[in-house]
């Protein structure tokens, strides 16, 4: 179960610079070979990835 409202994605806009991997505060984001993963189990639907995402790549909509 989840307590959170929105669900988050990344899209086709992002370009792996990394940035949300160190500054998700709960580690939500992973570096992957290619490409930036986002696994939302101990997101707090803090929202930061939507202000710190520099392409705005981040994506958050309703459950
Ligand atoms: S901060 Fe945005 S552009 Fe950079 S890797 Fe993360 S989702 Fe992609
Ligand atoms: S909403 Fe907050 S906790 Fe969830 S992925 Fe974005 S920055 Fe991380």
């Amino acid at each position: 179960m989840t307590d959170r409202n929105y669900n988050y994605l990344i899209n086709e806009d992002c370009i792996s610079c990394h940035i949300c991997v160190e500054e998700c505060p709960r580690r939500c984001f992973t570096e992957e070979d290619n490409y930036t993963d986002l696994h939302l189990e101990n997101c707090t639907d803090c929202g930061k990835c939507l202000e710190f995402c520099p392409m705005g790549a981040v994506i958050r909509e309703n459950c």
